[in-house]
């Protein structure tokens, strides 16, 4: 199947300090670097990873939200990456995203109308009845009821919201949508809600999702493969199941071991791993040589510390970038 959209070797260097774009004394934080995935239409991927690993980053520029600095973009087959001016416009119909805080996305001087509408009016539609009728079906479609068109984003709590936030990126009726975190600041009992909402509305409207978040516990209910990103690289990429149940990388078996168990045994053991994994990820702007996770890996080698690992693929769907899982396969191939 011909993915959605496609990843080659994207990446983000942003420039910090020297006074200008990679002015003298400028150094470059390594936001992304060199990812690449592909996502199938209708699928939902699930990406993961500590906050700072560079996985909102990765979210804007897969929609041109935010330029690279390398590597390249397609949507159906063709690239984006170096479209300008209409053409860029014209694609961005199909990819839209929804942001963490739906708060401070919405402007709070618009009625709710008017945030829906603006992207309709930004893509030449007009601001009369069938488009204020489409609006209405929108803010519907969503579970908001028909005077909240009228109303101003203060006076709805977070999950409805975030609802208008949905609406807003939804009205165009995109292909891909980036989901960015897009449940992180709501109260738990509203997270569901606006999960089975997405989740809903994807089968209604035949939308393929790139699902950020650091709680793995949401990104196993709503994914159907999931991307495990470490300071601005990719280190796993498997099923939902696989990534779950048999996870290989050291940095997704932490990550796997932190998510909250119910019976005492698997908390006991979820313990025992997570103290294995202690420190702080690295900073960005300085990333360590060879494998960026040696510096917290419980497993680390003399080959980790100088060689980068690439991803290998060890099963069918599942890729891993690790050097003790290469080991292990070359291993197993012995005769
Ligand atoms: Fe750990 Fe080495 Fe694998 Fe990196 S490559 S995750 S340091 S074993």
């Amino acid at each position: 199947m011909t993915p959605l959209v496609e990843a080659i070797g994207l990446t983000k260097h942003f420039p910090v300090g020297g006074g200008g774009l990679f002015g003298r004394g400028a150094v470059a934080l390594r936001a992304v670097d060199g990812v690449s995935f592909a996502i199938l239409p209708g699928e939902t991927l699930g990406l993961v990873g500590e906050s700072g690993c560079g996985k909102s980053t990765l979210g804007r520029l897969l929609i041109r939200l935010i330029e690279p600095s390398g590597g390249t973009v397609l949507l159906d087959g063709s690239e984006i990456t170096g479209l300008r001016g209409k053409a860029l416009r014209d694609k961005r119909r199909a990819m839209q995203i929804v942001f963490q805080d739906p708060f401070g996305a919405l402007n709070p001087r618009m009625s709710v109308e008017d945030i829906v509408m603006e992207p309709l009016q930004i893509h030449g539609a007009r601001a009369d009845a069938p488009t204020r009728a489409r609006v209405r079906e929108m803010l519907d479609l969503v579970g908001l009821p028909a005077r909240a068109g009228t109303l101003f984003p203060h006076e709805f709590s977070g999950g409805q919201r975030q609802r208008i936030g949905i609406a807003r990126a939804l009205v165009l009726r995109p292909r891909l949508v980036v989901c960015d975190e897009p449940v992180s600041a709501l109260d738990v009992s509203v997270q569901a809600q606006i999960v089975n909402l997405l989740q809903d509305l994807q089968g209604e409207l035949g939308l393929t999702y790139l699902f950020i978040a650091h709680d793995l516990t949401v990104v196993k209910h709503i994914s159907d493969r999931v991307v495990v990103m470490y300071l601005g690289k990719i280190v796993e990429i498997a099923d939902k199941r696989t990534i779950y149940a048999a996870p290989l990388h050291p940095y997704t078996q932490a990550l796997i071991a932190a998510v909250p168990v119910g019976n005492p045994r698997g908390r006991a053991q979820a313990r025992a791993r997570r103290q294995r994994i202690a420190g702080d990820i690295p900073s960005a702007l300085n990333p360590p040589p060879g494998c960026r996770f040696h510096t917290r890996c419980p497993h680390v080698m003399d080959i980790c510390r100088t060689r980068e690992p690439v991803l290998g693929s060890p099963a069918p769907g599942h890729a891993v970038a690790c050097h003790l899982v290469d080991a292990k396969q070359q291993e197993n191939q012995q005769p």
